[in-house]
C-alpha cells in the first residue's frame, strides 16, 4: 500500500463517480436496476439481499438526500496496487429507511448519515490484461475484459474502458450523532433531574426548619428551609445528571471505539499474510470480509454459495441489512501455503425476527481461508471466472466444477472463501 498525497486534478473525476453511485444505489433501494457502478462481489451481496427480502415478504425503501451542504470529503488517502487506485470518498446526507411488509410499516427511521465508498480505478499508466474475467456491467454475465470490449457474447453491448471503470467495491454507512438534537435533550435532562430532587428536599427543609430548630418567626423557617432545600436538592440532582451523562459518554465511547483495541493484532497478522502475498492489503481484504459476510447471510444456505464453507449461525441468519463498522485480525495460520485468518466483524445490522425489525450494534467471528501460492489477483470476483483447466469463463458463485470441462473448480485456490461464522 502507498499512501500519496491527493491529486487534485482527479478530484472531480471522483466526485462524479461518487455523485452517480449514490443516484444508482437511490435508484436501486426504491426498486429499480443494480447500480452499474457496483463492482461484482457488491452486486452479487445486493442482489441477494433483494432476494431475502422479498422471500421474507419485505420492501426496502431508501431515499438518500443532500443535507443541504453538499460536502463530499475526498479522502486524502488512497491505496495503490499492482493495477488499481483504491480512492475512499464520502459525503453527509440524510437518509430515511423504511422497511414494510404487505400489511403494515414495520420500520422508519430517518438519520444524519456519512456515506463513504471505496472507488476502484485503474492506475494511469497500467492496462489489466485482456483476459482479466470481469462481468457485463449490462446483463451481468460472466465474460472478460477483452470480449467487453469488442462486444459481450450475451447482450452484444460494448465498452469502453472507461465504462468498465471505475467500480464502487464497497460502501459504508455511519450514522451521526446530531449535536443540536443531543444539547436539547440533555437540558430537558437536567432540568427533569434538578425538579425531582429539588422538590422533595425544600419539603423536607421546611418540615425539618418548622420543627427542628425552632425560632420565634414562622416565616424565617420556611425561607430557610426553601433555600436549604433548593441548595441541596439542585447539588443532589446535578451530581445525578453528572454520573449519568459520564456513563453514557463512556458507553458511547466503547460503541464508537469497536475493535480499536486490536489494532496492533491486526496489523501484525496483516503483514506476517503480505510477506506471503505481496498483493495483499487490509484494505482490499476489509473490502473482501465484508462481502464474504454479507453474501453468507443474505443467501438463502450459505454453505451452497461456492465462497462459503459452512452454514450461516442462527444468530445472523435474520440480518437483513449488514454495515460494517470495523474489523481486527485476531489469528493467522499459514501452513502448506494454506492461510487461515481469523478475524472479527463489527456491524450495525437489522435484525428480521418474529414480525419485527430490531437495529443492533454485532460483533461475529469469522475464518477465511485462501491458497496463497498464486498471488491475489485484484480484480478477481467468482461471478466471472476462467476454467483452469479449459479456459472457458464461467460463473462460479454456485457452482463446484467447470460447467464446460468438468473438472472441479477449488474456490479457495483463487480468492477467500469462508469456513467459519460464529
Ligand atoms: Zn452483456
Ligand atoms: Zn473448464
Amino acid at each position: 500500500m502507498n499512501i500519496q498525497d491527493f491529486n487534485i486534478t482527479e478530484h472531480s473525476d471522483l466526485e462524479e463517480s461518487y455523485k452517480k453511485f449514490i443516484r444508482q444505489m437511490s435508484n436501486w433501494y426504491n426498486g429499480g436496476e443494480l447500480p452499474e457502478l457496483a463492482g461484482q462481489d457488491l452486486r452479487f451481496a445486493l442482489e441477494l439481499q433483494r432476494q431475502k427480502l422479498q422471500s421474507l415478504g419485505l420492501d426496502m425503501q431508501c431515499n438518500l438526500k443532500n443535507t443541504g451542504s453538499p460536502e463530499i470529503h475526498v479522502g486524502d488517502i488512497f491505496f495503490n496496487d499492482r493495477i488499481f487506485k483504491n480512492s475512499f470518498i464520502g459525503g453527509n446526507m440524510n437518509m430515511t429507511r423504511s422497511i414494510g411488509s404487505s400489511q403494515s410499516s414495520l420500520y422508519e427511521n430517518t438519520s444524519d448519515i456519512s456515506l463513504s465508498t471505496v472507488i476502484q480505478n485503474l492506475k494511469t499508466d497500467t492496462r489489466p490484461s485482456a483476459s482479466v474475467a470481469l462481468c457485463c456491467p449490462h446483463c451481468g454475465a460472466p465474460s472478460t475484459l477483452g470480449e467487453l470490449e469488442s462486444s459481450c457474447k450475451y447482450c452484444g453491448t460494448k465498452f469502453l474502458m472507461s465504462e468498465l471503470y471505475p467500480k464502487v467495491m464497497n460502501f459504508f454507512i455511519y450514522k451521526k450523532e446530531d449535536r443540536a438534537d443531543n444539547d436539547a435533550k440533555n437540558k430537558r435532562e437536567l432540568k427533569k433531574y434538578l425538579t425531582v430532587s429539588i422538590i422533595p428536599m425544600v419539603i423536607f427543609g421546611i418540615i425539618s426548619n418548622l420543627f427542628v430548630h425552632q425560632t420565634p418567626i414562622m416565616i424565617v423557617n420556611i425561607i430557610y428551609g426553601i433555600l436549604g432545600g433548593i441548595l441541596a436538592g439542585g447539588m443532589i440532582g446535578g451530581l445525578v445528571f453528572g454520573f449519568k451523562k459520564l456513563f453514557e459518554t463512556l458507553a458511547l465511547m466503547g460503541n464508537s471505539l469497536r475493535g480499536g483495541g486490536k489494532i496492533a493484532s491486526t496489523l501484525l497478522y496483516a503483514n506476517k499474510i503480505k510477506k506471503n502475498d505481496p498483493e495483499f492489503s487490509s484494505e482490499y481484504f476489509r473490502d473482501k470480509i465484508t462481502s464474504l459476510f454479507r453474501m453468507a447471510v443474505y443467501s438463502k444456505e450459505a454453505s451452497e454459495l461456492a465462497c462459503c464453507k459452512c452454514r450461516c449461525p442462527e444468530k445472523a441468519a435474520d440480518i437483513i441489512e449488514a454495515q460494517l463498522y470495523n474489523f481486527s485480525i485476531t489469528d493467522c495460520k499459514i501452513k502448506d501455503m494454506v492461510c487461515d485468518v481469523d478475524v472479527i466483524l463489527y456491524l450495525d445490522c437489522l435484525h428480521y425476527n418474529n414480525g419485527k425489525i430490531k437495529s443492533k450494534t454485532d460483533k461475529f467471528k469469522m475464518r477465511v481461508r485462501k491458497h496463497i501460492k498464486n498471488e491475489t489477483d485484484l480484480s478477481f470476483s467468482f461471478a466471472a471466472v476462467s476454467c483452469p483447466s479449459c479456459g472457458a469463463s464461467f460463473d462460479a458463485r454456485n457452482v463446484k466444477a467447470c460447467p464446460y470441462c468438468n473438472n472441479v473448480y477449488l474456490h479457495e485456490e483463487h480468492d477467500w472463501v469462508i469456513t467459519e461464522i460464529r
